[in-house]
């Protein structure tokens, strides 16, 4: 039986995006890779860093005058739609380096840049670490503390669900540097993973993601000289807010992989001849739920597109765009692989496409809750419609 291709039909072309050499590692050795690691293993595609570095997802988003390969936000959001087709944990790999990329471009000195530019370059992986307990939507009253020392800073507090925490080279951290609650008071500070007084605690066990690690840190005194502030003190949320509305467009992108592997899927089952002999003359119902699917993924591209190539324009007022870009893709993939379970059994499809199935319907979650959860983002789009013109 030969494999359906939706996902063939969205290809860009374009200054910064080589597509097919993604396209094709994502659907051979990185779907070998996947199959060799055993259902539920936790952790960080260690693996993923030397090809990652060879095909420039590392550095992706650096712009070109700093040696990168100056990847805007549209072709950032196809590429990690074709690697989420086979995993979605490599995809976040690549976009949340992206996020990082993002921050420092907003952020750092060009000292900084000499030195981190490079480190990317040559396959350090970066992670960001902002959440708290009593810190997530509203990401601007984190508690973490940043005191004064004769050299530095000495950083205090709890952050929580960090990605790859536990193996990241370099943390991204937040945290406030005056009394107070003001979002001008928010630095952002370079962290080596392994710096004494930053502790990685408890692991949390997730439905799905399972090629990413999500963490606690403990930081209790952890010391950081003063040129790993990063850029402006009083910059730090600022800059951590531009890379999140940023990625969200490039989460849009995971979430059109999904849907694509889906529907590829769903198609196969549709041929098989198990399916033929049970649904009959009921086939329709079924047929109605793949239409359905594919006529969603095909709004959701489109809207990708408009909001990425704004976006990438550097246009202003795009928010209320890109968070709708990513809303409606998420959702999309939620509900296309929720569908999909409910239109299909395992007897329609071999054992490893079932699986497939059921791990992106696991995965597919977490795109509606980070980089901004769909329901803050309904609330920002409906505050940026009406602000006046
Ligand atoms: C797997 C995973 C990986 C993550 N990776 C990272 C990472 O690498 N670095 C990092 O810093 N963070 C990371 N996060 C954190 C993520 O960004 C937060 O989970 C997210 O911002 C939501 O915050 P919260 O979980 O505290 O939920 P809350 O903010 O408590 O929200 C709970 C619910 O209430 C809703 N809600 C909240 N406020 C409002 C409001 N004003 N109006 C309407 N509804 C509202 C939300 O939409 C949500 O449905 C990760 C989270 C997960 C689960």
């Amino acid at each position: 039986m030969s494999e359906a291709r939706i996902s063939d039909a969205w290809t860009l072309s374009g200054d910064s995006l080589d597509q097919e050499p993604i396209r094709v590692f994502s659907r051979a050795a990185l779907r070998d890779m996947c199959a060799a690691r055993p259902a539920g293993t936790e952790g960080f595609h260690r693996e993923l860093v030397a090809p990652y570095r060879d095909l420039g997802l590392l550095s992706y988003t650096i712009p070109k005058e700093w040696g990168g390969v100056g990847g805007n936000v549209l072709s950032e959001a196809v590429l990690a739609a074709e690697l989420a087709y086979t995993n979605v944990s490599a995809a976040l790999l690549f976009t949340d380096q992206a996020v990082c990329t993002a921050v420092l471009e907003t952020l750092a000195t060009d000292a900084q840049k000499e030195w981190l530019y490079p480190e990317m370059h040559r396959g350090a992986v970066f992670g960001i670490a902002l959440t708290e307990p009593e810190a997530g939507s509203d990401a601007g009253s984190l508690v973490c503390r940043a005191t004064p020392t004769d050299d530095g800073f000495s950083l205090s507090g709890r952050k929580i669900f960090i990605t790859n925490g536990d193996s990241a080279d370099y943390l991204i951290v937040f945290a406030r540097v005056a009394e107070g609650m003001g979002a001008g008071d928010i630095a952002a500070f370079l962290v080596e993973r392994t710096t004494e007084g930053a502790t990685v605690g408890r692991h949390e066990q997730k439905m799905g993601l399972w090629g990413t690690s999500t963490v606690e840190m403990e930081l209790d005194g952890c010391l950081v000289p003063h040129d790993r502030v990063l850029g402006d003190i009083q910059g730090g949320f600022r800059a951590a807010m531009v890379a999140l509305e940023r990625g969200r467009v490039a989460i849009g992108g995971v979430a059109i992989g999904i849907t694509e592997r889906v529907l590829d899927l769903l198609t196969k089952a549709f041929s098989s001849s198990a399916m033929l002999d049970t649904y009959g003359n009921v086939r329709q119902a079924a047929e109605f739920g793949m239409a359905d699917i594919y006529t969603e993924l095909s709004a959701a591209r489109l809207l990708i597109l408009e909001a990425g190539n704004r976006a990438a324009a550097g246009n202003d007022g795009v928010r209320a765009i890109t968070s709708a870009a990513k809303v409606f893709a998420t959702d999309v993939a939620m509900r296309a692989a929720s569908n999909a379970l409910s239109i299909i059994s395992p007897e329609y499809l071999d054992g490893d496409d079932w699986n497939e199935l059921e791990r992106q319907f696991r995965d597919a979650k977490i795109l509606q809750i980070f980089e901004g959860a769909n329901e803050l983002l309904r609330w920002l789009i409906a505050r940026e419609l009406q602000r006046a013109p």
